[in-house]
């Protein structure tokens, strides 16, 4: 394990026993249940709306808000759907989280559900990590003979119990609305939104979805207090998160950091560029689905605000590292090929254009064509952009966009160079 500046979620995972209940509780875990068990739900809501903690899947919204917009309780069910369907290229921080310290994810489910008053909760998980899946199941088992969850969790007559669910490796069920589908039995493809799932979600109920990393955070906020969170951080991007630092370092991997550190910051973490001979070329800072920044960016304080200042996003926080010996057109090329397959087919915009930015980008990373392609895909992007059904057709576009933004010369040397001007074999990513 790399060393971290914020060892809170990730403190035990050089333990390879930290997934076990004895482990959790010898480090102190299940502290917190006793402190939001003996506060009112509405108290515990509002200490995680206090904390102005923002949605740590990607989009950030803020998650004491999302819980407060819940339709107000008529008796019926109401859900928390735990978000554990990690797919966006490059983000590989609930995984590492979940096989690690499962119990911090699920005390945080257990007290999430009782500030909102739900005593079903579900983890939805992409259906590849079937390791993950059978340590969820062997950690909700562990708690449940332990008295955490079902009618009388913590002996405080409170009911909460879990069903973790492997969804079928869709990308697109990562969507929220698409995950209650699929979670309900029917093709994971979006709703229309609103209704927002806090009015009507999973079964049309009152459902509140968050992704794994903003649930197992509440328990270090209950715990610890709201202004231990507020001290790290940004004013309006509060806390740490955990980065994933993949491609070109030394030792790429996970970093737990207040939000705000720089990615100058983060390299010298992961021990610099794999080759110091090589310039870092371009990065993204937030998953594949964010535009991608260049060395000019290695400054920006990787919070919500700022980075959205300097045109990306902060997204997932999966930043993938590629130095000067990696072809940007081929990376890009690569990406919509994913979202092309990944597309679910319900709007035209994204089903059709993703089909024609791959025809185009692979005929430019051939050296075919002509330099009007360029324009055409910026145009097909515009067509995308804003057009679409739900945030993947955005995604799709944002690496191209911002790729010719700052390499346009590089697409147009593939055509006059009738092909990739780069050196395949000198490139250690995918030589
Ligand atoms: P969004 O901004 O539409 O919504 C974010 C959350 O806020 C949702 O839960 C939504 O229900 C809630 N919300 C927004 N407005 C609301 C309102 N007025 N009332 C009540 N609730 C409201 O974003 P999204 O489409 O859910 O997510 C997009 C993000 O997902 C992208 O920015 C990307 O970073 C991220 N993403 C993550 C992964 C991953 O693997 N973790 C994969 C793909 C994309
Ligand atoms: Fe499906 Fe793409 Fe439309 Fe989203 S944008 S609904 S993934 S076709």
């Amino acid at each position: 394990m790399p060393s971290t500046l914020t060892p809170i979620l990730t403190r035990s995972w050089d333990d390879p026993k930290a997934w076990t209940l004895k482990s959790y509780r010898d480090a102190g875990g299940y502290r917190a249940l006793d402190k939001a068990l003996a506060m009112e739900p509405g108290d515990v809501l509002s200490a995680v709306k206090d904390s102005s903690l923002r949605g740590r899947g990607g989009a950030g919204f803020p998650t004491g808000l999302k819980w407060s917009f819940m339709a107000p309780p008529d008796g019926g069910p109401r859900y928390l759907v735990v978000n554990a369907d990690e797919s966006e290229p490059g983000t590989c921080k609930d995984t590492p989280l979940m096989m690690a310290n499962p119990h911090v994810l699920i005390e945080g489910i257990i007290i999430s559900s009782y500030a909102i008053g739900c005593e079903h909760a579900f983890v939805y998980l992409r259906g590849e990590v079937v390791h993950v899946y059978r340590r969820l199941l062997r950690a909700v088992e562990e708690a449940r003979e332990a008295g955490l969850l079902g009618t009388d969790v913590g002996g405080k007559g409170v009911s909460v119990d879990i069903t973790v669910h492997a969804g079928a490796g869709a990308y697109i069920c990562g969507e929220e609305t698409a995950l209650l589908d699929s979670l309900e039995g029917r093709r994971g493809q979006p709703r229309s939104k609103p209704p927002f799932p806090g009015a009507a979600g999973l079964y049309a109920r009152p459902t509140s979805v968050n992704n794994v990393e903003s649930i197992a955070s509440i328990p270090g906020i209950i715990l610890e207090g709201v202004d231990w969170f507020t001290g790290m951080g940004t004013e309006k991007s509060t806390g740490f998160g955990i980065f994933s630092l993949s491609g070109h370092v030394k030792n790429p991997g996970q970093f737990e950091a207040p939000l705000g550190i720089t990615m100058r910051e983060l390299v010298d973490l992961a021990g610099g560029m794999r080759d110091p001979d090589k310039e870092l070329k371009f990065w993204t800072p937030g998953g594949s689905s964010t535009p991608i920044f260049t060395a000019e960016h290695l400054d920006v304080p990787l919070d919500f605000e700022s980075v959205a200042a300097a045109g990306s996003m902060l997204g997932t926080r999966a930043l993938q590292v590629f130095d000067e010996t990696v072809c940007v057109v081929r990376a890009v090329d690569r990406w919509t090929d994913f979202y092309k397959h990944e597309s679910c087919g319900k709007c035209t915009p994204c089903r059709e254009g993703t089909w024609w930015l791959k025809q185009i980008l692979g005929r430019l990373e051939q050296g075919e064509g002509d330099e009007e392609d360029l324009d055409k895909l910026l145009d097909i992007c515009d067509n995308i952009l804003g057009r679409s059904f739900c945030a993947l057709g955005d995604g799709a576009t944002s690496p191209i966009t911002s790729s010719i933004q700052y390499f346009r010369d590089e697409y147009v040397a593939h055509l006059t160079h009738g092909g990739c001007p780069f050196d395949r074999a000198a490139s250690t990513l995918w030589a």
